[in-house]
């Protein structure tokens, strides 16, 4: 990549989601590319969260919302740096809408190894929505019904609870 102009660069990377090169790119980072961020595309900063175009965009208009801290997971987060984060989604839908004339936005926040790639890094990616050909679900037969289904959480009721007052406890100031 070294070799390749800026302005090569640029479009290998408006590219590199089409090209494949994408997946090329990715397995050989070896560091935390969050904690490395570019300035030249971070557009925003407050509290030490940031809002930055995506080097490997979706969709153009798409950016992340990332908190500066290399932190796993959102009970990581400080209430500063969430409250934040929360301001930033608000400021979001409406900065596409206002640059991009999309009024729909999807926040994806990929969480666990089956949905996550290599970065251990939390982002919240902003992605303009205006055809849903950007994303494709694949709809599944079920087992259950939804009465069923709701029975299920019901019955971890308890669970919930213990897991709410341990998230205060453990992740939450008094
Ligand atoms: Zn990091």
């Amino acid at each position: 990549m070294a070799d390749l102009s800026e302005a090569d660069k640029q479009i290998m990377y408006r590219d590199a989601r089409v090209s494949g090169k994408y997946d090329e790119i990715w397995q050989s980072v070896g560091k935390c590319v969050f904690c490395d961020l570019n300035d030249k595309y971070v557009f925003y900063e407050e509290n030490g969260v940031v809002m930055t175009v995506a080097l490997f965009a979706y969709i153009d208009g798409h950016f992340m919302i990332i908190p500066r801290r290399h932190v796993r997971s959102v009970k990581d987060l400080t209430p500063s740096e969430w409250e934040t984060m929360r301001k930033f989604m608000y400021i979001a839908k409406k900065l596409i809408r206002e640059t991009h004339g999309i009024k729909g936005m999807q926040i994806v926040q990929k969480d666990g190894a089956t949905a996550q790639s290599t970065v251990e890094h939390i982002h919240f990616h902003c992605v303009p929505f205006d055809q849903p050909d950007l994303n494709t679900w694949h709809y599944r037969q079920l087992d259950h019904t939804p009465a069923e289904n709701a029975a299920m959480y019901q019955d971890k009721h308890e669970k919930i609870a213990k897991l709410s007052q341990r998230f205060a406890k453990k992740y939450q100031d008094d």
